[in-house]
């Protein structure tokens, strides 16, 4: 049994220590802890606690308060301790005013960077960054001549419980949704349920971008070092225009310690939320921000502007220069005219009335202090041949990546799906001759028949579990690449090279 008093003194020693609660908080706060605790009294003789400083994450306590919720009855099952955990660790933290004012202050008087670690500590330690569950994600790197891919299975995210999905069809279907989506301003401080995440513990920071309010938090199941997300305080679509590389720029000027970048405004090539605009960005140096230029080329309206084309998989397009006017007018001139573009002959099928041409758009400082805005070209048109997208990862791709291939992936940082962990320690036992494989619709491994039809004709002899873990680890590198030459709209031949500079010519680019 949980000791529901030391519980609420250690929640206040580790408030004081990381989360920012200031001593004359501590008998409201102590006072607001034991209401939720249905206790009527503090402890009398509060044992030392020293310990709990030295505390790097709040997961010991965050499972003293589940189990607390459980054995008081104030929560019945997972998803309620859950909820109510993140909501004690929200109270513990400062109110969103708060936390604006800290985090500007510190910008101020420090720089961007320690503002951010400001926000992302607190984040950590107020349990909204899972930090232990990010840790458990299984990644690595495969070399491709010039380039360097990074691969990780994505195990952070918890996959959704049955028994809940059938409580959330007791809840009834609600005509509106609150909050409208889960990019939200809403979502600050709020509760969440068996539909929705607990948000109890997030906290934001405003920020203008092309003179819109918009927000930035960090986010819950980081995919690498300080992944933050940005987005517009209005519920409102996805755009890829001119504006957008503006507002871009705004952010780096704004936090030039992080790149950042927008997925399209198209389905397919997107990400997986259109509805509601926003951007990704942080600290990481993405596999695509150290490509080498394969070939530079001149502007004919802009001479400051360097234009490179990338030695990466997809069509990319980088811009780089001292003056943010001339970068920021060369670059939406390019995504402008790219949205009107067709060229049939390299199959690109576009018009301006039935659009499929779009952009994933990413900006960053160099280390010179130039700006550099990077435009990968992407396109949504479907055939009866590709119905998932002539420009997405084609069907015999899809065992180990069906989704979009947004923004962070076509930067060559893959999140595969954490069934893979479970799907290729299976094929491992298959390639050692532990299992037979059963070629049957209905076995969940069916999906891969494929894949392990190849390894095993690849790879008859192998004895040690290591050596089938490398090869089906070399088949799934090899696959990501496949995926990024997938997504290209202006392939690696001949055609394709004569392509891009065909279109390049009408932005006077040569
Ligand atoms: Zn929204």
């Amino acid at each position: 049994m949980v000791d529901g008093k030391l519980l609420v003194e250690k929640l206040i020693v580790y408030a004081t220590k990381f989360l920012y609660m200031s001593e004359l908080d501590e008998t409201y706060m102590r006072n607001t802890l034991l209401v939720h605790f249905k206790l009527d009294a503090p402890m009398e003789k509060v044992p030392n606690l020293e310990y709990i400083k030295h505390m790097t994450v709040p997961d010991v306590l965050l499972d003293e308060i589940k189990d607390y919720a459980m054995e008081n009855n104030i929560a019945e099952d997972d998803t309620q301790k859950t909820l109510f955990a993140s909501f004690i660790m929200g109270c513990l933290t400062q109110k969103p005013s708060e936390i604006n004012q800290s985090f500007n202050y510190i910008r101020e008087k420090m720089g961007a960077q320690p503002a951010c670690d400001y926000l992302y500590n607190l984040s950590v330690m107020n349990n909204y960054i899972q930090k232990t569950a990010i840790e458990k994600n299984l990644g690595w790197t495969h070399k491709d001549g010039d380039n360097l891919l990074e691969i990780t299975i994505n195990l952070s995210k918890p996959e959704k419980d049955n028994k809940d999905i059938a409580k959330l069809l007791k809840e009834g279907n609600k005509d509106k949704k609150y909050p409208a989506c889960a990019l939200c301003p809403e979502n600050e401080g709020y509760l969440g349920g068996y539909n929705h995440p607990p948000r109890a513990n997030l906290r934001t920071v405003s920020i203008t971008l092309g003179g819109e309010k918009w927000k930035v938090q960090y986010s819950p199941y980081a995919y690498f070092e300080e992944h933050c997300i940005v987005f517009n305080q209005e519920h409102t679509p996805m755009k890829m225009t001119r504006e957008t590389v503006n507002k871009l720029l705004d952010f780096i000027e704004l936090f030039p310690n992080y790149f950042i970048g927008s997925n399209s405004d198209l389905p397919i090539v997107g990400g997986s939320i259109l509805n509601h605009e926003h951007y990704q960005g942080g600290k990481h140096v993405m596999p695509m921000h150290r490509a080498n230029v394969l070939y530079t080329l001149k502007s004919e309206k802009f001479h400051d502007v360097e234009v490179g084309i990338l030695n990466w998989y997809n069509s990319v397009i980088r811009l780089t220069g001292y003056n943010r006017n001339t970068v920021s007018e060369l670059a939406g001139d390019i995504i402008e005219a790219w949205k009107g573009y067709s060229d049939e002959v390299v199959g690109i099928f576009n018009s301006v009335k039935d659009r499929h041409n779009t952009c994933t758009l990413i900006a960053r400082y160099l280390s010179d202090g130039k700006y550099c805005v990077e435009i990968i070209l992407r396109n949504n048109y479907t055939t009866a041949e590709f119905p998932g997208g002539v420009f997405h990862a084609h069907p015999e791709h899809h065992n180990i990546k069906k989704e979009g291939i947004g923004l962070i992936e076509a930067m060559g940082l893959f999140i595969l799906p954490g069934r893979l962990k479970a799907q290729t320690d299976e094929m491992a036992k298959i390639l050692l001759k532990e299992k037979s494989f059963r070629y049957k619709e209905d076995d969940p491994m069916y999906v891969h028949k494929n894949m392990v039809k190849r390894l095993i004709k690849d790879n008859p002899d192998i004895t040690e579990k290591s050596e089938a873990d490398e090869a089906i680890k070399a088949y799934i590198n090899d696959t990501c690449v496949q995926i990024l030459g997938d997504t290209s709209v202006f392939k690696k031949d001949e055609a394709g090279t004569i392509g891009f500079r065909r279109f390049l010519l009408t932005c006077e680019i040569k």
